[in-house]
């Protein structure tokens, strides 16, 4: 068995702004990070004549402007947090050519370090680099360089800096590694999926259940609001595809389809879709496992609570199930859609929707196992190649199918006889990893291969 997995279920969960946690969030996080490091050589230094440069690599470079990188970079530097940003600030921010942006420091009022857009390279692939999403932070003074920092942006929010080991987490009581793992955990000791997520949670952060409570309610409510101002928003996305948003349309619409499955069918996309468009908008959303694929399991918590009259502790059941195959998919594979293309975005989401359902609805370990394998399987080898390097098209749609696909696979896994399933959940992350490997670069968040470069009328 390899390395237990540590990671929490606020890591997988988190707030920020859209339209992408790997050029969005993690950029800002890893620009925070730098300016803490400038922060703790202050007296050292007179930050006369100084300036900070930014290196993006891979496809912070490729399609960094349209994932809004390099105003996550700026926020960060200026000592925002992904968390508790204001979006509109930071939508704002670069967008008059020429601006010269101040970078201050509170227990410093003096220092101060000025910053306009000529500070942000953006240098294309580089493939001596050891992940392709790199960014490098350079400060320096008259031209010598006082600091430098290399960070990686390795998918769904998460950061890793060059050089830095990741701070250490205790071992958690049940520990596991995949799913082969967490169903012997499960044998062995008689606990649910639930009570093997939270006391792991609690092990690992040190926070108490009711503090997990409290931040899964959050994130719940979170995702609720991005479905409710999504359906609220109608009007044209930011940049120049100039494509209008559909939610509110499809969601007013939906009323004229058939009562019973066209009208729950036609919600459902409705929600995912006006998620996703509030990430593309650059709007708080919870990364799910990442902000692209935002959307997919707001939409069918919002379902859940609308239609079926799901109540908190079902959707934290729900939460924790989806959070244990993100945990197994990243653990094992991957959630980048720089490094497996959608399938490990979307795809991954749509698996973490479908063991959400089944395992709020109550099945059993084997069903939940089943639905997420077969809402990941469906999705193997799907690639990313966003349109303008806008999280728009396919991103948005995508969300939606996936929401879908993630009800079918619960259905299946609901209906179906469990003992005739042949692919583990396992296997099919294994082969997600294997067919991300294989898969070209041009269909990894490159904007350089297929609707990319095929959608004319875009
Ligand atoms: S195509 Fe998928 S992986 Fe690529 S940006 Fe869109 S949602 Fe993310």
């Amino acid at each position: 068995m390899g390395e237990y997995i540590k990671t929490s279920v606020f890591d997988v969960f988190k707030t920020g702004p859209g339209p992408s946690s790997s050029h969005t969030i993690g950029p800002m996080k890893a620009a925070l990070d730098f300016r803490h490091s400038v922060q703790d050589i202050l007296s050292d230094t007179t930050l006369n004549d100084a300036a900070v440069d930014v290196c993006l690599y891979g496809s912070l470079s490729l399609t960094g402007e349209g994932h809004g990188t390099h105003k996550a970079v700026l926020g960060g530097l200026m000592g925002w947090a992904p968390e508790t940003c204001d979006c509109d600030r930071l939508l704002a921010l670069l967008d008059e050519p020429g601006r010269t942006y101040e970078i201050t420091f509170a227990e410093n009022p003096e220092k101060k370090i000025l910053f306009t857009a000529a500070n942000i390279h953006f240098e294309g692939n580089d493939d001596s680099l050891p992940f392709q999403n790199t960014v490098r932070f350079r400060l320096s003074e008259a031209g010598e360089t006082v600091l430098e920092k290399e960070y990686y942006s390795v998918g769904g929010g998460f950061i890793r800096c060059k050089g830095e080991a990741e701070a250490e987490r205790p071992d958690p009581p049940y520990g596991y590694s995949d799913m082969n793992g967490l169903r012997k955990q499960m044998r062995r000791t008689g606990l649910s999926l639930s009570e093997i997520m939270l006391s792991n949670e609690a092990a690992i952060t040190g926070k108490s259940r009711d503090k997990i409570f409290a931040g899964l309610d959050d994130l719940i409510g979170i995702m609720c609001g991005a479905v409710e101002n999504g359906l609220k928003t109608d009007g044209i996305l930011p940049g120049p595809i100039g494509l209008m948003r559909k939610a509110q349309v499809l969601y007013k619409n939906s009323a004229k389809l058939e009562p019973g499955n066209g009208l729950l069918l036609g919600h459902l996309n409705a929600f995912a879709m006006a998620a996703s468009e509030e990430n593309a908008a650059g709007r708080k959303v919870v990364t799910a496992p990442t902000s692209g694929a935002a959307g997919v399991i707001p939409g069918i918590i919002f379902l859940l609570k609308t239609h079926y009259k799901a109540g908190l502790p079902q959707l934290r059941d729900g939460m924790l199930a989806a959070a244990a195959i993100a945990f197994i998919a990243k653990h094992n594979a991957s959630i980048a859609g720089a490094e497996v293309g959608c399938q490990g975005e979307v795809g991954v989401a749509s698996s973490m929707a479908a063991a959400f359902v089944a395992h709020a609805n109550g099945l059993s370990m084997k069903q939940v196992e089943n639905a997420a394998e077969i809402a990941l399987e469906h999705h193997l080898g799907m690639t990313c190649d966003p349109v303008g390097g806008y999280v728009q098209i396919p991103c948005i749609e995508r969300n939606a199918v996936g929401a879908v696909t993630a009800i079918n696979a619960y259905i299946l896994a609901a209906a179906g006889d469990p003992a005739r399933q042949k692919v583990t959940f396992d296997e099919v992350v294994e082969a997600m990893m294997e067919t991300g490997r294989d898969m070209s670069k041009k269909y990894k968040e490159t904007s350089r291969g297929g609707l990319a470069v095929c959608c004319v009328s875009c």
